[in-house]
């Protein structure tokens, strides 16, 4: 049998640099654990853009529905500020997530132990945390027709509409509720049924598929305001949040900032499953190209490292592997490297890219 394949788009900035620390631990997994990928890297942002005139090359895109996964690490920076919107490096990522039909954008917040003093709450609201919010990413109020800003009588007035079918919410919902089953089996969907059509029809076909397809999984609903406020107050209730992609956007950035770094933070996109099972999926860090620190070796490449621990997960059924990843990771910051950005005491000297690169291959070295 073939290897399973895996499309790298390091892009721009930091994510080069992040990525080739990636690379290094998938190396690792093959050389030490027998799992071997076929990797194929290619161009995707202003790079491709500098190549190609377009931010992402129809052969990529080809490539990125074809292999089993895509993991990209950052795209933009200033140098392309000021091209035309349509040529824009962001408009490669959006492309991807379209063509591949990602709907179900999984986003972890996970605070390790080490680093539960850079959370803005209290220590023990956060000491131990791991959620996950599922968000619906290709649908709702961002792409709803009719949209626009028309003339009305002597004003402007701006439009967007939020509009759900029932296979887009039962859809978004399953992925959420399989999520669940691999976790701790707890899904609470989050919208406003309470003033909002669109979240009556939510809250009906997520508890339809629920009793249908997954009456094991416990699941429970809150409106989305309160939903923040309870992230806020003691996030470690809940286990998956499913949500659409207004809401999705707000909550898990929220969620994010409870565990401290942008650099920690990694995400999956995932789409409908495939005949071998494997869904289509594009695993990326939540954090952008930093051009402010890109080429200086200062990047954490923690969250690309760990958006790899969810490829394993996620679409290469080796969840133990990914768990041994998410262990080294959490080991080496126990331990006490820092990049600079994880600086908080004082007298600490930070680790660069690579030297935290060497420092978790060590760690996984020391889990054999
Ligand atoms: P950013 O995430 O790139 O950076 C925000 C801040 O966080 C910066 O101070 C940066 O140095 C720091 N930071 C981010 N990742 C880090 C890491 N791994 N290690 C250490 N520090 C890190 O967001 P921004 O500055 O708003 O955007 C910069 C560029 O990235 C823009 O062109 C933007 O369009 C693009 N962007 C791309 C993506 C993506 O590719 N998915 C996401 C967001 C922004």
């Amino acid at each position: 049998m073939s290897n399973p394949s895996l499309l790298i788009l390091p892009g721009d900035g930091i994510g080069p640099e992040v990525m080739a620390e990636v690379r290094r631990v998938i190396d690792w997994f093959g050389d030490k654990r027998g799992l071997k990928f076929d990797v194929s890297e290619d161009l995707v942002g202003g790079c491709a853009y500098d190549k190609h005139g377009t931010p992402l090359h129809d052969d990529t895109m080809a490539k990125a529905l074809s292999v089993d996964a895509v993991l990209l690490g950052a795209v933009g920076g200033p140098k392309y500020d000021q091209l035309d919107f349509s040529v824009k490096p962001e408009r490669g990522l959006l492309r991807l997530r379209k063509e591949m039909d990602l709907y179900a954008n999984l986003r972890p917040a996970q605070c390790f132990d080490a680093l539960a003093d850079f959370s803005s709450l209290k220590k023990d609201v956060v000491a131990g945390l791991d959620i996950v919010i599922v968000r619906e990413l290709t649908s709702g109020i961002y792409f709803g027709e009719p949209r626009g800003i028309i003339e009305e009588g002597n004003e402007r007035v701006g439009i967007n509409t939020q509009r759900y079918t029932e296979s887009e919410i039962a859809r978004v919902a399953r992925s959420a509720f399989e999520l669940a089953r691999r976790r701790g089996n707890k899904v609470c969907s989050m919208e406003k049924a309470n003033v909002m059509e669109s979240g009556i029809l939510w809250r009906d076909v997520v508890t339809e598929v629920h009793q249908a397809e997954y009456p094991d999984v416990e699941l429970s609903h809150m409106y989305a305001d309160a939903g923040a406020m309870q992230l806020c107050r003691w996030p470690k209730q809940f286990d998956v949040i499913v949500t659409d992609n207004l809401f999705g956007d707000l909550l898990s950035d929220a969620a994010a900032m409870l565990t401290g770094s942008l650099g920690m933070l990694p995400s999956a996109s995932l789409g409908a499953p495939r005949e071998n099972g494997r869904p289509m999926a594009l695993y990326e860090p939540v954090h952008g190209s930093a051009p402010d620190i890109a080429g200086q070796g200062k990047a954490n490449p923690i969250a690309c490292i760990l958006s790899f621990a969810m490829a394993l997960r996620y679409s290469f059924d080796a969840g133990d592997e990914a768990t041994r990843l998410e262990q080294a990771i959490e080991a080496v910051l126990a331990d006490g490297y820092r990049t600079a950005d994880l600086l908080g005491e004082e007298g600490v000297e930070p680790v660069s890219t690579s030297g935290m690169g060497d420092a978790i291959l060590k760690a996984l070295d020391a889990s054999l």
